[in-house]
């Protein structure tokens, strides 16, 4: 029997479920990865940079 490809499973803000695969090593999809992860942390730092130009912006 063939191992299944591990699902996401991460519940959405539609409340359900992501059906999405997750990346090999892991076990989330590259959109429900937390910021532990290199795909995490580059969306985090993109996140507060542009916060930071908002709020210059506001200035
Ligand atoms: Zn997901």
């Amino acid at each position: 029997m063939a191992v299944a490809q591990p699902r996401c499973g991460a519940r959405t803000k539609v409340g359900g479920r992501c059906r999405r695969l997750a990346v090999s090593g892991t076990s989330r999809c590259s959109l429900h990865q937390g910021p532990w992860s290199a795909y995490g942390a580059e969306q985090e730092k993109i996140r507060q940079a542009k916060a930071k130009m908002k709020k210059l912006r506001n200035r």
